[in-house]
């Protein structure tokens, strides 16, 4: 018979692991931001094969420092700038552990009833939180789900539009006519992927002009792609808005798209992945203007609310639509809960059928930190991205190249791309900070993201202080 591990040992060994993550983060911001080692080094440094026989944690743990630490890039690192924060907190390290160890499957209620009420209820709670339209609360006919990712939430909403486009044929028949999804030049790569997984191809994706200025989408394009799709004999099926998009945190007029929406009755998803966190402050909701158009919504706890990968929150004005459209119902499923019509089986609102009780970690961030101390993070990474921003303004050698709303910041210097791009690369090869790049409307820029919970003002002045004395050394050659 197997051996397993049992509860005491279990015990002691979970210490030593919270012990090694407590330690991290208390020296994380001495360790490079990135490791510099040429791919394969990881690999090349792990056992051919497992052992025969077991062994104790505490030499996995040795490992874990040998071998994976130094060939990690250190999202939590204060000097991390990256993309966009992915950033984590105690709490939500502490509620997917004993999600973990619960190792409950929530496919339907039946299987695990408090993994699909609690979920269900932390999704009205964070509706509330951002203070979100009461069409997407459960208490009417909409109401929330956590998806793994917002790749996933755009792709379940393509799914359902198509369904609403087809007049429910979709469901049986496939893509069997020609559909479109629209979204601007700048909305995520994941729309794109969507489209293909779903049958449209990328072909099936129109890219709607943004205005230069803003990097929005620019309404009057919509309305004319639209009328010249429909004109062909193409359905217009779903129009993806981003509220602060991923190269530069543009935010999509939503009232005028919405308009156009509901006057073509097409689908709208709003896709916040990023900025959706922001609406926990009040003065920054103004973001989210004209949401009550929606048919779908998404932002990911997972980025800049302090909530692990993975956790996407996605709301839908109509769930009996979203229901309609993806459920299958095998004999073995069957169940009288299910039947009774009274209770909520999430495995109709995903794609995959099983899924795991990432509600626990929301939960627990969202009572340990309280709404003040989810708003207190968003300011700071806001005004920390104000901070440098107003650093980058009042040195001639650089420029801003887009609004910064949020807590990113994408700037160059005035000079060719290729020299912001070598600042880039300097600065991040000293291991000190770590931040990427875009282009803006065909330039090269630099962007500052800040999120991490361990970045402070420090962190930012240092950041400021090594591109400032950077851009002199490739400035003058
Ligand atoms: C990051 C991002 C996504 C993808 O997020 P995942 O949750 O990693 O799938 C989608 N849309 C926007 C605007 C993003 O910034």
């Amino acid at each position: 018979m197997a051996e397993h591990m049992d509860p005491e040992e279990f015990r002691r060994a979970g210490y030593a692991v919270v012990d090694w993550i407590a330690d991290y983060w208390t020296t994380l911001g001495q360790r490079p931001v990135t490791s510099q080692d040429p791919p394969g080094t990881v690999a090349a440094a792990l056992s051919a094969g497992p052992t025969a026989h077991g062994e104790p944690i505490e030499a996995v743990l040795a490992d874990l420092d040998r071998v994976v630490t130094p060939g990690l890039t250190h999202w939590q690192h204060p000097g991390f700038f990256g993309y966009f924060p992915a950033n984590t907190s105690g709490p939500s390290v502490l509620g997917d552990l004993v999600s973990a160890g619960l190792g409950v499957q929530g496919m339907l209620w039946a299987t695990g009833p408090a993994c699909t009420e609690l979920e269900t209820v932390m999704l009205d709670w964070l509706a509330e939180l951002l203070d979100l339209p009461q069409r997407f609360r459960s208490t009417g006919r909409g109401g929330g789900v956590i998806q793994d990712s917002a790749s996933s939430a755009t792709l379940v909403a393509l799914l359902v539009a198509l369904h609403r486009a087809s007049g429910g044929r979709w469901r049986e028949t496939g893509v069997d006519r020609r559909y479109r999804a629209y979204t601007s030049t700048q909305g995520h790569s994941s729309i794109e992927k969507a489209a293909r997984i779903a049958g449209l191809g990328s072909d099936g994706v129109r890219p709607v002009e943004v205005d230069p200025r803003t990097q929005a989408m620019r309404p009057e394009e919509l309305r004319a792609a639209i009328e010249a799709d429909r004109a062909a004999g193409v359905v217009p099926a779903i129009v993806v808005a981003t509220v602060g998009t991923t190269s530069t945190t543009a935010i999509d007029p939503l009232p005028e798209i919405g308009a156009i929406c509901a006057e073509y009755g097409i689908w709208l998803h709003v896709d916040a992945a990023y900025a959706g966190a922001a609406a926990v402050c009040p003065e920054l909701r103004w973001t989210h203007d004209g949401l009550e158009h929606a048919d779908s919504y998404c932002f990911d706890p997972h980025k800049w609310l302090l909530t692990g990968f993975d956790c996407d929150a996605f709301w839908v004005a109509d769930a009996g639509e979203l229901i309609e459209a993806l459920t299958v119902l095998p004999e073995y499923l069957r169940n009288a809960a299910s039947e009774s019509g009274a209770v909520i089986d999430y495995r109709d609102w995903q794609v995959p059928l099983g899924r795991r009780f990432r509600a626990l970690k929301l939960w627990f961030v969202l009572r340990w930190y309280g709404v003040e101390g989810l708003r207190a993070h968003i300011r700071s990474g806001v005004a920390l991205a104000d901070r440098f921003a107003e650093r980058i303004e009042a040195d001639d050698r650089f420029e801003l190249t887009a609004a910064h709303p949020f807590s990113l910041v994408c700037f160059r210097l005035r000079a060719a791309d290729e020299v912001s791009a070598e600042l880039l690369r300097r600065v991040n090869a000293t291991g000190r900070v770590h931040l990427t790049h875009t282009r803006v409307d065909g330039r090269y820029s630099l962007r500052l993201a800040v999120g991490s919970p361990l970045t402070t003002e420090k962190h930012v002045d240092e950041a400021w202080d090594l591109l400032a004395a950077t851009a002199t050394d490739v400035l003058t050659g």
